[in-house]
């Protein structure tokens, strides 16, 4: 039976987080000393541990079928892959930033100016879209050093928090795009494989609903449970179960992370108590 290769991080921001969403699908891998690559005892996958600059290339080819890598790699790469999905991790900017005395006004500030950057295909792309000419100086890394050291005017790079950006005397003038990691995958997989990729799909969906909800359960009064429940409406409707004092009853449900701290205050405010927010490992919808 053949497997599905996935290229993956070698060692960066992306690794961490690509093995703990494979295992978090149940899918156990061995890779203690961090190999080449690695297979699963219980899945049909093979994974591949590379430079993420070099997955797109690898996925076009079909020396591996799907890979895990921040879409900005996509773009620049600009090969014959499928974006399957996004992933909710690596999050972060592409921007542009110019020395933090200069002063901007918009993005004519940058026309005739050299600017440098890793990315010289998408910063290209977005300067032609906007008809101005610039000077792209393409760096392998360390690109927020290229104003001070006197090789370009302003620097085209991914921020996440800004603070490298900062400590280099550099703010930051326009988000030309955001990116975070993707699932990509080869344009012509076997009927066999994409069976294997559905499979896979199925369970990182189940992960990531997961990990977006929160699992809610609380105590209230049986004459709050007509408002309780309009708060929390939950997947379908929420659980009820008696309790031994009849005025009371437990309810629980699930409710989006980002929402539970307004949704806490307006329980508390309609009598709930004893309110156990716990995490969700996988929800199947
Ligand atoms: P490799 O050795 O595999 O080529 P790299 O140095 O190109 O690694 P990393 O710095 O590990 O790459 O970043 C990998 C990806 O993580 C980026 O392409 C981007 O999608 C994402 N990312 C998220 N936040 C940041 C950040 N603050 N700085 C750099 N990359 C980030
Ligand atoms: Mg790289």
């Amino acid at each position: 039976m053949s497997k599905l290769k996935i290229a993956i991080q070698k060692s960066g921001r992306l690794s961490e987080k690509s093995i703990k969403l494979i295992q978090e699908c149940g899918i156990k891998i061995s890779n203690g000393e961090r190999k080449l690559k690695a297979e699963s005892s219980n899945f049909p996958i093979e994974i591949l541990f590379l430079r993420d600059d070099d997955i797109p290339q690898y996925v076009e080819q079909g020396v591996a079928d799907i890979g895990i890598l921040g879409e900005n790699e996509v773009w620049e790469k600009d090969k014959k892959v499928i974006v399957i999905s996004k992933l909710g991790f690596a999050n972060c900017k592409m921007s542009l930033a110019i020395p933090k005395d200069e002063f901007y006004k918009d993005i004519q500030y940058f026309s005739g100016k050299r600017i440098a950057t890793s990315y010289p295909i998408i910063l290209q792309k977005y300067f032609d879209s906007k008809s101005i000419i610039v000077e792209i100086e393409e760096i392998g890394g360390s690109v927020e050093i290229a104003t001070g050291i006197g090789l370009a005017d302003a620097v085209f790079d991914i921020v996440s928090t800004g603070s490298t950006l900062l400590m280099n005397g550099l703010k930051e003038v326009e988000v030309v795009t955001k990116s975070e990691a993707v699932l990509i995958s080869n344009t012509a997989l076997s009927t066999e494989k994409q069976q294997i990729l559905d499979r896979l799909l199925f369970r990182f969906q189940a992960v990531q609903n997961g990990n977006g909800n929160k699992y809610i359960l609380l105590n209230c009064p049986i004459k709050s449970l007509d408002q309780i429940t309009k708060i929390i409406p939950g997947m379908k409707s929420p659980t009820i179960l008696p309790l031994a004092n009849k005025e009371w009853c437990s309810l629980h449900s699930v409710v989006k992370e980002d929402e539970f701290w307004d949704v806490i205050d307006q329980l508390k405010a309609h009598g709930a108590e004893g309110i156990l927010v716990v995490p969700i490992e996988k929800m199947v919808l």
